[in-house]
């Protein structure tokens, strides 16, 4: 996997100043970002399959 290039959170490129570090759990590669845009923290690591459900606002 290739270090992030996009802000999952907002779609922004990130860019210089933005802070990616990489770290292992177990055998899997995750890396930690930081958005200078928005200034939220996502991490990132490659999945094969996901399964999630959709939470509706009543
Ligand atoms: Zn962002």
């Amino acid at each position: 996997m290739s270090t992030p290039t996009h802000c999952p959170w907002c779609g922004w490129g990130y860019q210089d100043a933005a802070l990616v570090q990489e770290f292992w759990s177990g055998d899997e590669q995750w890396f930690c970002c930081w958005c200078s845009r928005c200034e939220r923290v996502a991490d990132v690591g490659a999945i094969d399959r996901i399964v999630v459900t959709e939470a509706v606002m009543a």
